[in-house]
């Protein structure tokens, strides 16, 4: 019997045509494509077989499976179930136990170098690994054979990209990112504390319309999601560049949604697609609802962007601290020069039509 399309599957799940092609649309957005290659996805995603994925959960909080479970309609979260054959997910699958185990070791044995591991969390190397266990078996033990005979990686989230809070000095239990657990295998990053899912959707769904992953950075990160820095396609740069600055929670400036900087935003510091994509289907993220950006996409972002509250000007690399408070003096005196030629042509304007009237 002919198997269901993508198509097929979303239609029965109550997702209209006009929904898959919005769907499509988006995706090619968030891969930074021309909008023409909606219609290039959507064959790609009609005709494809669906890979198998496995989803480990390591040392986590399980907020990256909570990110991928939160979404309006249609969500991207039922299309990414629909888009992939996700098997094995210890926190939302029915199965428990030795059956549970049994469906990701039939993944790993029958479909080798064919499936996507999809790691959630850091994986502990301190004393054998012993600091994270599941089924008797340590993360490292199980992430060296699943990801070892995956045909790609995905470390979703800070913990599995970086090693995120478990890394945080002193880092007690030596944990460390997939790539540093398991080197040699193929890896794509997709950091951020939690990971977007629209990052992860559209990862998967480039690899299935080209048949290769997106272009990555050094650290393994698509440029799409992490090629910009979130202080320049932020909605309040205006702002920064106006030197008009939050000085205090709730302040003036605060309620007229001036720029955080002085108030610890690490946005100029960290790289991610956060202010364009925004999270829960484009409702907001954090910089629009009034917090500073505390940078959890980038590396170790727990020992070298903190204190989160404070401006850090002796982080390397941060050096729009300078910038800042050059914008602020200069817009100042800028401003005190306007003000200042206002009134001087205001009050020559003022001379001139007094000499007029006496003239
Ligand atoms: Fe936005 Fe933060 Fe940059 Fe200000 S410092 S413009 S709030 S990212």
């Amino acid at each position: 019997m002919k198997e269901d399309s993508l198509f097929d599957k979303l239609s029965k799940r109550g997702v209209s045509r006009r929904d898959f092609m919005k769907f499509c649309s988006a995706m090619a957005a968030t891969l930074a494509l021309p909008s023409s290659f909606a219609v290039q996805i959507a064959e790609a995603l009609e005709k494809k077989q669906k890979p198998y994925a496995v989803w480990l959960e390591f040392q986590d909080c399980a907020g990256d499976s909570e990110s991928m479970l939160r979404a309006t309609k249609p969500t991207i979260a039922e299309i990414l179930l629909d888009v992939i054959s996700l098997e094995y997910h210890e926190t939302i699958m029915a199965a428990s136990g030795k059956q549970a185990e049994k469906s990701l070791m039939d993944v790993v044995k029958n479909h080798k170098g064919k499936y996507f591991a999809i790691v959630e969390g850091a994986i502990p190397k301190k004393d054998g690994g012993v600091y994270c266990t599941i089924g008797g078996r340590t993360a490292l033990d199980i992430a060296t054979e699943v990801c070892g005979n995956a045909l790609v990686t995905l470390a979703v989230g800070s913990c599995s990209s970086w090693g995120g809070l478990p890394s945080a000095k002193p880092n007690p239990t030596g944990a460390v990112s997939v790539k540093e657990a398991v080197p040699g295998i193929t890896v794509v990053n997709l950091p951020g504390c939690p990971m977007n899912v629209e990052n992860v959707t559209a990862t998967i769904v480039h690899y299935l319309t080209f048949g290769t992953l997106p272009p990555l950075d050094s650290r393994n990160r698509p440029y799409f999601a992490y090629g910009k820095r979130i202080h320049d396609n932020c909605e309040r740069r205006s702002h920064y560049d106006a030197g008009q600055f939050v000085r205090q929670w709730g302040d003036e400036g605060h309620r007229k949604g001036w720029c955080l900087y002085e108030m610890g935003c690490k946005g100029p510091e960290a790289h991610m697609n956060c202010p364009t994509i925004k999270w829960n289907e484009g409702t907001s993220w954090p910089v629009q609802g009034g917090h500073g950006c505390i940078a959890c996409a980038a590396d170790h972002n727990w020992d070298l962007m903190t204190p989160f509250y404070k401006r850090l000007p002796k982080v390397p690399g941060f050096g729009v601290e300078k910038t800042a408070d050059k914008i602020g003096v200069g817009i100042a005196a800028a401003a005190a020069a306007g003000v200042a030629a206002h009134a001087i042509a205001g009050a020559s304007k003022k001379k001139e039509s007094k000499e007029q009237e006496k003239g």
